[in-house]
């Protein structure tokens, strides 16, 4: 067969754009990717030799081998694990797993990415960081089952194409062989590349070895010394999860943490313990410091790595963590479950059921323990993960008081940047008060000076602000210590008991006009009433209790996505001089046409208040005019 060319997909070729220009100052971090594919594809070659005999490997034999050539000015690390066959290496070598989502693209071509480089870590470069620091890489790798000694040739120059043909590999798996840069020949040097083994590697469970020459006493001249190329073992191996706490330095778990993450940040907080009893298990997990830009996807991978006694089975267990808990990053090491486990045998497996229990547990008490003694790192942690985190107050129903004691919210009591938890606003909740207020909205600055709030401004009462998506689907049906959470745009407010008998007064007197208003605003709204929440403004536009949140409404419908007509309730201010005039006009006379255009006038500005747009702008325009126009007579 003769070569191929092959186009890369467009996100692709941005990340190699990006990478072949990247100023990001730990280039030498592609060996550590390289040497964690390799290691990848070891652990699934051992994994498939159980249940495979054509795989059988001596459990010695496993191996990574990094060779530099001087002469070639190449550096080629070498495996003998699982290795491509054609389709894998043009899916694998030549997509990226978020490949479609075009947030993907603009956020690499974004400026954000331009001027600050260390956030390519994010995006799980691994293979493709070769291009830091090599202007051409080659991949010969042969399937490790396959008896015969047909490979596969993949090269390229991240031009925006590969090409592939098919060649004799005398051993199984891959070999990576970079074509070095002018300026990175650093990376031929023998301490070069054994310090960053060390570094960023030394707990890879397989051998890295590297050919070293070594002077040695000649065995046949006395007194002569000889070179000699022997390999050495440049890691440690020992796994870092099994190692005593006590012997781990912080770098030594953070730099752990980069590879199994792919994040080029330090980790928030280390959780490492080992379980005995009813199940004996070590556990290494992170609660990373910065949100990987794909979590709210699809395609975001949840889980730790699964090993059962150092074997790993599987690199994402999303049966040991559950979703709202999916930015957790680490190693669970089972001594119970059987190697031979599969993804059937986990779904219903009490092993796991108490493995995840115990991990939910402690990474809640951690959080927890966070936010009493470190509340500046617990709030930098919750800026980027409280999103996600907020999910388990509706998922996880057995645990929902502890996730809500975790939450955070901004408030009406609180400066902007601010924040307050739900505990705080029970104990400063009024006398007499039953429920926790909130209000949903894009940001505080747009519900700030919303006329939702102003009784509650007027009253004293805190109102907290919710502004991600989910929070009205969230809290909604969320109680907190006995205190219901409730909507001030949703459902009637009452905040005045006293004033109850001034409220019949009133609605006795309006009576009339409320139903006239109602007949003109028949199309827009199910039902007028008068309003328990307004101060200032004459009228609002409020939803009933139970529908879908207004806030919620109208992003779904930017979205694009039908919304069933929800038919809305306007509230009219009793005190405000507005009704009091439409009133006067009624009495003297009912059939008045300004009371319909009032009404139209009314309904159009609650729309506005709620950030709404009006049906019919230009009508709008003249009926106003026309009052200006009247009032300057006046
Ligand atoms: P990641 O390792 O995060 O999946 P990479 O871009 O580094 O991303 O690699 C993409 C895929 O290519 C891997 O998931 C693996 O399937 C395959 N791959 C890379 N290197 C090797 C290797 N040495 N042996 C076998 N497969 C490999």
């Amino acid at each position: 067969m003769s070569k191929e060319n092959f186009e890369f997909k467009t996100e692709v070729k941005e990340l190699l754009n990006l990478m072949i220009h990247s100023l990001y100052s730990h280039r030498e971090i592609f060996l550590r990717e390289l040497i964690s594919n390799a290691s990848d594809a070891i652990d699934k070659a051992r994994y498939e030799s159980l249940t495979n005999t054509d795989i059988l490997e001596n459990e010695s034999d496993w191996k990574i081998k990094i060779t530099p050539d001087k002469e070639a000015g190449t550096l080629t690390i070498s495996d003998n694990g699982i290795g491509m066959d054609r389709e894998q290496i043009i899916s694998d070598l030549g997509t990226i797993a978020y490949s479609g989502t075009k947030d993907f693209v603009n956020l690499l071509k974004s400026k954000e990415v331009k001027d600050n480089p260390e956030l390519i870590g994010q995006f799980g470069v691994g293979f493709y960081s070769s291009f830091m620091v090599s202007d051409h890489v080659t991949v010969i790798t042969r399937k490790a089952a396959q008896g015969d000694k047909k490979g596969i040739k993949w090269e390229s120059d991240a031009d925006g194409s590969f090409t592939l043909e098919e060649c004799e590999k005398e051993g199984k798996g891959t070999d990576v062989i970079l074509k070095l840069k002018e300026d990175e020949k650093k990376y031929l040097e023998e301490w070069e590349i054994r310090s960053i083994v060390k570094k960023y590697s030394d707990y890879i469970e397989h051998p890295v070895v590297m050919e070293v020459e070594r002077e040695k006493d000649s065995k046949i001249e006395e007194g002569k010394k000889i070179k000699e190329k022997e390999e050495e073992e440049l890691n440690s191996k020992k796994a870092i999860w099994l190692k005593n706490k006590s012997d781990i330095t912080d770098g030594e778990y953070n730099e752990f943490y980069k590879h199994i993450s792919h994040d080029f940040s330090d980790p928030a907080k280390t959780i490492h313990y080992k379980a005995e009893g009813t199940s004996e298990f070590t556990a290494l997990l992170y609660i990373p410091s910065k949100r990987p830009f794909d979590i709210f996807y699809k395609e975001y991978k949840i889980g730790p790595t699964l090993y059962v006694k150092r074997v790993q089975i599987m690199e994402h267990c999303e049966e040991l963590l559950p979703v709202y808990l999916r930015f957790i990053r680490g190693v669970i090491d089972s001594s119970d479950l059987p190697l031979n486990v599969s993804r059937e045998i986990l779904q219903n497996n009490k092993q796991v059921e108490v493995i995840k229990n115990s991990v939910v547990k402690k990474a809640l008490d951690t959080l927890g323990e966070m936010k009493k003694g470190e509340y500046d790192k617990y709030l930098e942690f919750y800026k980027e993960f409280g999103r996600v985190l907020k999910e388990g107050v509706h998922f996880d129903f057995t645990r929902r008081e502890t996730i809500g004691e975790l939450l955070l919210f901004q408030s009406t009591k609180a400066e902007n940047d601010q924040y307050r938890s739900l505990e705080q606003y029970v104990d400063d909740m009024k006398e007499g008060q039953e429920e926790i207020f909130y209000i949903t909205g894009a940001s505080r600055e747009e519900v700030i000076n919303s006329p939702y709030l102003e009784t509650f401004r007027d009253k004293d009462y805190e109102v907290l602000i919710l502004t991600d998506e989910i929070d009205d689907i969230v809290m909604g049906t969320f109680e907190y210590k006995g205190k219901k959470l409730k909507s001030i745009i949703k459902g009637d407010i009452d905040l005045d008991k006293s004033k109850s008998e001034e409220k019949k007064e009133s609605e006795k007197k309006y009576k009339k006009l409320i139903e006239v208003i109602k007949e003109n605003l028949i199309d827009d709204v199910k039902e007028v009433r008068l309003s328990g929440r307004l101060k200032d403004s004459a009228c609002c536009l409020v939803a009933a209790e139970g529908a879908m949140d207004p806030h919620l409404e109208k992003m779904l419908q930017s979205m694009g996505q039908e919304v069933p007509a929800s038919s809305k309730i306007l509230e009219i201010n009793p005190d405000h001089p507005v009704i009091e005039s439409m009133q006067d006009i009624y009495d003297k006379d009912k059939k008045n046409p300004l009371i319909g255009e009032y009404s139209r006038l009314l309904y159009d500005q609650a729309l506005l208040l709620e950030g709404s747009k009006l049906k019919d702008p230009g009508q709008f325009t003249k009926s106003l005019l026309k009052l200006m126009a009247a009032g300057a007579k006046v």
